[in-house]
């Protein structure tokens, strides 16, 4: 991706610096309720991934020091932000004839507090609906390449671009509405919901990929290729065996690797909101 000394979004809150382990707004929640909320939420993938892993004794936990790469990061994941938000404008305005409100990004390393619960490492990169921001530890990077083999700047554009696709879901009511229906609906119910909201979360990025291309000019080759690998990487499917179980379908929330690689394509071959209806489709 093109995004060396371009322009980088003012919505970032940067929270790196203010010492590990200051969780901010969590107040009185236990490590339990957390957990419990993250899951709610459909917690992304790479928490259940690094939980497999923390249990081989792989990953250790997150210093609080700012690296040069954090700092690169940093820059990219500001772009990047950018970019979603000149692009899902741009979408707003014509497919909907409405104004798109950005998103914040807040940029940690260590652990914060989001109205959702604490965010730390071990979370992975999330979006909270109650405060209506995207979560991410720019240590998470090195965690998608070393860890997840997904390698290249459009991985890590990929994991931006569906958090924020989870937003897109939270500005036209998706996400208050599915996730009600998965509160009265079975564990299992409540799983396939899951699903439908973290595909459609990838088929909007591949959306935003095919109009940054387009409009932006800023994709270069390969480029959506390493997110179709990230997408392969992070399908539940893989994870479970990654971390030694046999793949659970009932307990996907995410989506298989086929599954999350078909419905960013599908995003990106169309280029349009209208093919991202993941909860209508008898082809999830
Ligand atoms: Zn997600």
């Amino acid at each position: 991706m093109k995004w060396e000394g371009r322009r980088e979004s003012d919505n970032v809150e940067d929270r790196r610096g203010m010492g590990v382990g200051r969780v901010a707004g969590g107040g009185g929640l236990g490590l339990v309720a957390v957990a419990l909320i993250v899951w709610a939420l459909g917690g992304d993938p790479l928490a259940v991934l690094q939980q497999g892993l923390s249990e081989g004794g792989q990953i250790s936990s997150g210093g609080g020091q700012i690296t040069p790469e954090d700092e690169q990061a940093a820059k990219f994941v500001s772009v990047t932000l950018a970019d979603t938000e000149q692009v899902w404008g741009d979408i707003f305005q014509r497919e909907l004839g409405r104004t798109y409100t950005p998103t914040t990004l807040v940029l940690f390393k260590g652990a914060t507090g989001s109205a959702c619960g604490g965010a730390s490492e071990a979370t992975g990169p999330f979006y909270c609906p109650e405060d209506k921001k995207v979560y991410l530890d720019t240590g998470f990077f090195v965690t998608l390449s070393q860890q997840l083999g997904a390698h290249g700047d459009f991985a890590a554009a990929y994991v931006v671009a569906h958090e924020v696709g989870h937003h897109v879901q939270d500005e036209l009511g998706i996400l208050a509405k599915a996730n009600a229906a998965r509160q009265q609906a079975s564990e299992a119910d409540s799983n396939a919901i899951s699903v439908r909201i973290e595909l459609q979360a990838d088929c909007l990025s591949g959306v935003w990929a095919r109009q940054a291309a387009d409009k932006l000019g800023t994709l270069e080759p390969g480029d959506i290729q390493e997110a179709v690998d990230a997408a392969a990487r992070i399908g539940d499917d893989t994870l479970q065996r990654s971390a030694g179980r046999v793949p659970m379908p009932d307990s996907f929330t995410h989506g298989t690797s086929e599954q999350r690689q078909r419905w960013l394509a599908t995003g990106y071959k169309a280029g349009s909101i209208r093919a991202c209806d993941t909860f209508s489709t008898d082809n999830i």
